[in-house]
């Protein structure tokens, strides 16, 4: 008998009202999650195919199974003639992964092009005017970041509602702060971290989509958790009350731990109505086979490789 999963990988396709989620993730196997909507892509795995339609890569820490992708992404992007991508890693990564990629262009003998964006806890990256990439501290040991996507609106004061345009503009001219800004996490990715004072961000408390690992499931991994800076599901029992969240997406479930018997410690632990706003990525009963979605990917390029 040929194993089956080794010949298929499958990839989750979560849709929650306008937004996707699509990706892969298991702990110290593979991490990549996409929001095609917001052409933003959260760690790239091994690079699946879809993930190379994504313009901007959110790197949260430099494990492999969460990075190992990163110059196949970067190389086949350039060979399919779309833009450079553009690559938020956490600032002491920059050097390194410059280094890595530099090396890949010598070894493939192919100068591929590539953006790389220091980020730091607390640092914004301009998208556009209207939509920003925040930078995270996240608890996993070494140096890492989470990243809430931000919608940003200027908003007119509640005075000057209702004035005539034309007497706005005047004001404006006159540099009278007639607006004010209002900021709207949509979706926030924390990677690989323990519990912390991540958990009392507001940019992770109020995203409308939160997206969080939660590694082991068993009173008996704790200690597995404690030692290489994962969360625990009784550490996420405990934060779960203070987060507001629309959607909480659960990523990086141990193997250890079947996603059934994870599901239903998580229900017995925290009861049916909190888990309706719970997803576990990998569940993946909207997931399509990794074909389908790989569809999605950018058109073969005529030229030999
Ligand atoms: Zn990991
Ligand atoms: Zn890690």
């Amino acid at each position: 008998m040929i194993e089956k999963s080794f010949l298929v990988q499958k990839f989750a396709k979560l849709r929650l009202d306008k937004i996707h989620i699509i990706g892969y993730s298991v702990a110290g196997e593979e991490t990549v999650v996409q929001i095609p909507e917001l052409d933003v892509c959260f760690d790239i795995g091994r690079a699946p195919y879809f993930a190379l339609t994504s313009n901007i890569i959110c790197i949260s820490h430099g494990h492999m199974d969460h990075m190992a992708g990163l110059a196949y992404y970067l190389s086949q992007r350039h060979f399919q003639g779309m833009k450079p991508g553009t690559i938020l890693v956490p600032a002491e990564l920059e050097r390194p992964i410059d280094s890595m990629l530099r090396c890949w262009r010598d070894v493939e003998r192919q100068g591929t092009p590539y953006k790389l964006i220091a980020m730091e806890p607390g640092r914004d990256h301009a998208v556009r005017k209207d939509f920003i990439i925040r930078g995270l501290e996240t608890h996993h040991g070494g140096t890492s970041l989470g990243y809430a996507l931000i919608s940003v609106r200027d908003k007119l004061k509640a005075e000057y509602l209702g004035r005539p345009g034309p007497e706005l503009a005047t004001l404006r001219k006159q540099g009278v702060p007639i607006q004010y800004r209002t900021e709207v996490p949509l979706v926030t990715f924390l990677g690989d971290t323990t519990a912390g004072k991540v958990f009392d961000h507001p940019d992770v408390q109020n995203a409308e989509i939160l997206i969080t690992e939660c590694t082991f499931f068993d009173p008996i991994h704790r200690q597995r958790a404690k030692v290489g800076k994962h969360l625990h599901i009784e550490q996420f029992a405990e934060i779960l009350p203070k987060l507001k969240n629309q959607h909480i997406i659960l990523i990086h479930v141990s193997r250890r731990t079947g996603l059934r018997r994870a599901k239903s410690t998580l229900k017995k632990r925290i009861g049916e109505e909190e888990m309706q706003r719970i997803h576990f990525l990998m569940d993946i009963q909207d997931a399509t086979p990794a074909g389908e979605i790989e569809s999605a990917g950018p058109p073969a390029a005529d030229s030999p490789e």
